[in-house]
């Protein structure tokens, strides 16, 4: 299945994988219902194991246990300080635990082992110890208001938080979550994805041997529209963070407007430009885009899918992406020499396969890829457009898979007002020598994050979310800590 020349580098055996209960006050349980679930291997299509299927009356349960945790149990009297010690010794628990969990990774989602080894899990870890530090500096103000009072804000936990979260980065998208709001001191039912759920489960074991106590955190694994939309809609839960589709994020806003108000945090889709001109490195553009768009099999919210070249260099830089789409090792994500895994189920695959048929059909011109890769699992050949015009398919919607579409653009003017093109406004690149066209672009371009001269650089300290219809609310940093807390007023009358 291997389409490259390069060399084969070591392969890693897959690990076994028992069947999977569900972590609810502190307990490793079945499901109420006793239904279960197969979670596949997506390179092979096969069962690894079944999970317990969770429903509404296991995240009552789920939500029963955080709240009692959260106002009664040993959490509520523990200090800022000692929450910190427990989000560290998570960060040391996962990173003892690395290989592990990335081989787990790599068999529940199938990207890359050198991806979740290098990328997923360095992430996780540093969050989790990014967050552990905020936990005991997260403190409110004294404010001269008028009169004789003091006056003075506090911080407080917003209470039991719901989240949500997809397949395509499982482990980070649960420390993205879980590591801020347990610094600001909240308590936490996590609903996996149901592609993926095996190692949301293992963290949450790990975080048992450290010491998180029972109910503070939950793991319900489970199906969307059931599990999912039981978190949502709980008049019991304070928040809800999820990250998924933009479609699916206003069901679960909707939810949370009809049930409680509950305070509502997303990450959901883009369309991100990436746009180079023709002063640009053109290799590190070209590197940059490839990487950009490919990376994770095209599965990322903030992957560069609309890639706009300039006129004058579009030849050249065509050219040498498709040269570069032409040398990748699609296969095995066991195999550390392989770069590009399988979609992570068979929907997604059909999916990708049906805007793979869609650019055809609008007038697009396929130059490499555009089929299936193997005869088994959901590989599919780097595929890259061009020709692609704003108005096509493949150019408005999210693909979320290994389909690159270049489109053409004469200058600056053009290439700001066509980026902006769009619903979304996730991310954004710039690719450049000049530092005024980078820095006119970067503040033009209405999204969360804009990379000039890289693509995907992700830190625990930057914030990440969307403009538009990306989301609302900001991620990581100190930002996210806004996403976890309520501030409350306190005034003191000193007459
Ligand atoms: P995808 O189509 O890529 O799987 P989704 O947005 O459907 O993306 O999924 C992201 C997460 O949202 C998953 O955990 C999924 O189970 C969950 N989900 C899907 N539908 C709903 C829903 N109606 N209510 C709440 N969560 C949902």
């Amino acid at each position: 299945m291997a389409t490259a020349t390069a060399a084969k580098a070591k392969k890693v055996a897959a690990p076994k994988v028992k069947n999977q209960q569900m972590l609810i006050d502190g307990k490793w349980v079945d499901a109420v219902s006793g239904k279960t679930f197969a979670t596949t291997n997506p390179s092979t299509g096969q069962t690894i194991c079944q999970v317990a299927e969770g429903d509404k009356a296991d995240i009552d349960l789920a939500v029963k246990a955080a709240r009692k945790a959260l106002e009664t149990g040993p959490w509520s009297r523990m200090s800022a300080a000692e929450r910190g010690r427990l989000l560290y010794k998570l960060s040391d628990a996962v990173e003892e635990h690395k290989e592990e969990l990335a081989a787990l990774e790599t068999l529940d989602n199938g990207k890359p082992l050198r991806d979740s080894l290098n990328a997923d899990l360095p992430l996780s870890i540093k969050c989790y110890r990014y967050y552990a530090g905020w936990a005991d500096k997260i403190q409110g103000k004294t404010i001269p208001i008028e009169g004789r009072f003091a006056c003075m804000t506090r911080h407080e936990p917003i209470g039991v938080v719901g989240q949500i979260i997809p397949w395509n980065f499982p482990l980070l998208m649960q420390a993205w979550k879980w590591a801020p709001a347990l610094a600001c001191g909240n308590t936490v039912v996590l609903k996996p994805a149901e592609q993926t759920p095996l190692s949301a489960l293992r963290v949450a074991q790990l975080a048992q041997e450290v010491g998180f106590p029972d109910g503070v955190i939950n793991v319900v694994p489970g199906y969307g529209p059931t599990a999912g939309a039981g978190l949502s809609g709980h008049m019991e839960v304070d928040k809800i963070a999820f990250t998924g589709e933009t479609r699916t994020g206003q069901i679960v806003m909707e939810a949370a407007a009809r049930s409680n108000l509950k305070r509502v945090s997303l990450e959901l889709g883009g369309k991100s430009p990436n746009i180079v001109f023709a002063d640009a490195d053109l290799d590190a553009a070209v590197d940059g885009a490839y990487f950009g768009l490919f990376f994770n099999q095209g599965q990322c919210c903030c992957a560069g899918s609309r890639l706009m070249v300039e006129e004058k260099i579009y030849d050249q830089f065509v050219e040498k992406l498709v040269a570069k789409a032409k040398v990748q090792n699609v296969g095995d994500p066991f195999d550390m020499a392989t770069t590009q895994g399988p979609q992570v189920s068979e929907e997604q695959f059909d999916r990708i396969l049906g805007f793979i048929e869609a650019g055809k059909k609008d007038g697009a011109k396929l130059l490499t890829g555009g089929d299936r890769c193997g005869t088994k699992g959901y590989f599919i050949q780097p595929t890259v457009f061009e020709g692609v015009k704003d108005d096509m398919r493949i150019a408005k919607e999210e693909i979320f898979g290994p389909v690159m579409s270049i489109l053409k653009f004469k200058d600056i003017d053009e290439a700001i007002t066509r980026g902006n093109k769009t619903m979304y406004g996730l991310a954004a690149a710039v690719w450049t020598r000049d530092i005024k066209k980078s820095m006119r672009v970067a503040q033009a371009l209405k999204a969360g994050t804009v990379w000039v001269n890289c693509y995907d650089v992700f830190d625990a300290a930057a914030p990440f979310g969307g403009y538009k219809m990306s989301g609302m609310g900001r991620e990581l940093g100190e930002y996210a800590l806004s996403l976890y807390t309520e501030v409350k007023t306190i005034t003191i009358a000193l007459d």
